[in-house]
């Protein structure tokens, strides 16, 4: 009974999200030696092979009790070279539950010391604690690899990790920035002020394509355009909301009458309009 729930489920969750793709992907990243992208429903990581193994990031394994299983089965299928290091990404379960399988493995799991913060007190059962943090910058060197990991203040969340391969001028963020399509539920505890200071500082940063933790339109890359998009679309919400929260219009006003009609044919634009604009209410109508 279980295994047919979770066969339903599964197909519920294709059809939405990924237009009757195989649940679980890996693809290698054109013009790299040895980055990739494992995709699992939804939602992917970055993984990156090198000469004396692999480090991996997010297990994406979220209501998946085998993904993290999945996820290093499909690693083995390109090396079998040992799984050194498991990064996460930022402390939200959807991508980062799972990672007992790659403990098990011998991976080390790195993170921002936040997350091990909040991981702490929630004690999910599905997410084990990082075995090492820190705060502003970690470089993991392995197998003639650089992955550059750097905190830069709050964004997404509290915890978000910028992760750059200096080499292939790739980066990995997770969720501060979706690729090509309207920010959704993830603005729910968004930080608006900083995030446009970190948008900023992340367009600075040496680096050609982004790696999203959810795909993009035909699972394309983003680019730092996609970054600049999504800065200027914070920034045509926030100053909407705060006209109409100093009219007195939130919560109720700006979030039954609002639109935002130059974003309507980007995709997620229908479910993510309430959390956005609740979340710029919180800012102008209510001071957070
Ligand atoms: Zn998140």
């Amino acid at each position: 009974m279980r295994t047919i729930l979770l066969l339903v489920l599964s197909c519920v969750s294709l059809s939405v999200h990924a237009q009757q793709r195989p649940m679980v992907q890996t693809t290698k990243v054109e013009g790299t030696d040895g980055v990739y992208i494992f995709r699992n429903g939804n939602h992917q990581a970055m993984f990156i092979v090198t000469n004396d193994g692999v480090i991996a990031t997010d297990p994406v394994a979220y209501g998946r009790p085998d993904g993290g299983k999945t996820y290093i089965d499909e690693i083995r299928k390109v090396t079998d070279k040992p799984i050194k290091y498991l990064i996460y990404s930022h402390h939200h379960f959807d991508h980062i539950a799972g990672g007992q399988a790659f403990k098990d493995a011998g991976a080390k799991i790195v993170a921002h010391k936040r997350t091990k913060e909040r991981l702490a007190v929630l004690q999910d059962p599905h997410t084990p604690l990082p075995d090492e943090t820190f705060d502003k910058r970690r470089t993991i060197k392995l197998g003639g690899t650089a992955l550059e990991l750097s905190y830069h203040g709050l964004n997404h969340s509290d915890s978000s990790l910028v992760m750059r391969l200096p080499k292939e001028k790739i980066i990995f963020i997770v969720d501060t920035f979706p690729v090509g399509a309207f920010p959704g539920r993830g603005f729910i505890d968004f930080y608006p002020l900083e995030a446009e200071k970190f948008g900023q500082q992340v367009l600075k940063v040496d680096w050609e394509r982004m790696i999203p933790g959810h795909p993009g339109p035909n699972d394309r890359l983003g680019t730092k355009k996609d970054v600049e998009d999504q800065l200027t679309l914070w920034r045509d919400a926030s100053e909407a909301v705060k006209v109409a929260a100093r009219e007195g219009k939130c919560w109720d006003g700006v979030e039954k009458e609002m639109k935002l009609p130059k974003y309507e044919s980007m995709p997620g634009y229908q479910n993510g309009l309430p959390f956005v604009l609740r979340r710029y209410c919180g800012l102008w109508g209510r001071g957070t």
